[in-house]
């Protein structure tokens, strides 16, 4: 694909010839009133677009601020349903709304705090397939997800197509914003020219996250939305803004842009790749180790465990995890106490390792396996049992 000249900025063309409604006039009045906005920068506003990968942790602030300030269009593109332990955090959705789709519970939410904005729902994963269309129709994006699949596809579809990609993550008590894909400033791969291999890094369901962290970043990346569309103040674009909350400090560090990137710099990446976990392409030595984990289907596991065979079945999640849920006959060892462990299990016997998603799980299996037991990894964790198994079992 050839590279697309940047897509001018909402600040960047000519004033929008859409006016502003006497009732727009009150409800935007706090805006107006800003010298730095007035009523040409709200009409800036109601022309621009934003899409917003990821109706989350992140994306939920972002969505309604955006909403409230009168951003015209809103795309919302997420394709998972409402679990109960997404409220802690994503306050887009409520507890009425469990088992909805998130575009769903989203597009009622925003039209309840602004019926005057359009929500449009993209209600299907982003993909190598797909990206390019869904992100075109927008002048930026604030990337809000939560896995690296999605994020790299997010980074190079903005660089392709030259969108600002208003970037955010959160883990524990820390997170991080910028502003990727600028014209003159770095993409993400800038950062990071490679996803971390498969289950390196731990995501937010195995690490946990402080529920307002999110809102935090999620409305600095709406901030940067706004400040981008209006022109105005100085955006995060070449530095990454670094938030710990248990410090309560925010300090910014430069970024610079990479010549040798292969999104920015030499431009290699011509096309979207999908980066399908557990085994993404171009993985590194780890990432192999783990992906090549030997593993039990939760099929092969019942009928192993139907036909009376000897097996060990370990859960190596943290006791909060197995009160929520756990399958019959196993034993809980948290992963950290697994080495120590170790000299109580037996060498004989056939060893079906399992945690929330099989990350962990694949960990110990490795561990396990250096040590001479005879363990395998249970693919797709309880989260799977639970699906093709075990409907009983609650997923979290
Ligand atoms: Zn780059």
């Amino acid at each position: 694909m050839a590279r697309v000249p940047p897509t001018p900025l909402p600040a960047e063309v000519p004033l929008p010839d859409v006016s502003l409604t006497p009732q727009e006039l009150v409800r935007y009045s706090r805006h107006i009133g800003l010298s730095e906005v007035g009523e040409d920068g709200q009409r800036r506003l109601k022309r621009a677009s934003v899409l917003i990968v990821g109706a989350g942790g992140l994306g939920s602030p972002a969505a309604l601020y955006l909403a409230a300030a009168g951003v015209g269009r809103i795309g919302i593109v997420d394709f998972d349903t409402v679990d109960l332990s997404n409220l802690q955090r994503q306050l887009l959705h409520d507890t009425d709304h469990v088992g909805a789709r998130k575009t769903n519970s989203a597009s009622a939410r925003l039209g309840a705090i602004n019926p005057l904005v359009r929500v449009e729902t993209i209600d299907e994963e982003l993909s190598a397939a797909n990206a390019l269309d869904v992100i075109a129709a927008y002048d930026m994006v604030i990337d809000g997800t939560d896995n690296f699949k999605t994020r790299y596809l997010t980074n190079d579809a903005c660089v392709l197509l030259g969108k600002p990609n208003i970037y955010g993550s959160v883990l524990r008590f820390e997170g991080q914003a910028s502003v990727f894909a600028t014209p003159e400033g770095p993409c993400y791969r800038c950062l990071f020219p490679e996803p971390p291999p498969p289950g390196l890094v731990p995501s937010c369901a195995e690490a946990g996250v402080l529920g307002v962290l999110p809102g935090l970043v999620g409305t600095i990346q709406a901030t940067e939305a706004i400040k981008i569309i209006l022109g105005i103040g100085d955006t995060l674009a070449g530095r990454l803004l670094l938030v710990d909350a248990l410090a309560m400090s925010f300090r910014t560090i430069r970024l610079r842009r990479d010549p040798d990137c292969p999104a920015c710099g030499t431009r290699e990446i011509q096309s979207l790749i999908d980066y399908d976990e557990p085994c993404a392409p171009r993985a590194t030595a780890l990432g192999q180790r783990a992906a090549s984990v030997q593993e039990i289907t939760p099929r092969d596991l019942a009928e192993r465990v139907r036909r009376g065979d000897l097996i060990d079945l370990i859960d190596v999640r943290e006791p909060y995890e197995w009160r929520i849920a756990r399958i019959d006959g196993a034993r809980l060892i948290p992963l950290g106490q697994l080495p120590s462990a170790m000299s109580t299990l037996d060498s004989t016997r056939d060893i079906v390792v399992y945690c929330r998603s099989g990350k962990r799980s694949a960990d110990a299996t490795i561990q396990l396996r250096a040590a001479g037991f005879r363990a395998v990894n249970l693919a797709g964790g309880i989260l799977r049992w639970s699906d093709e198994i075990d409907p009983s079992i609650p997923k979290y």
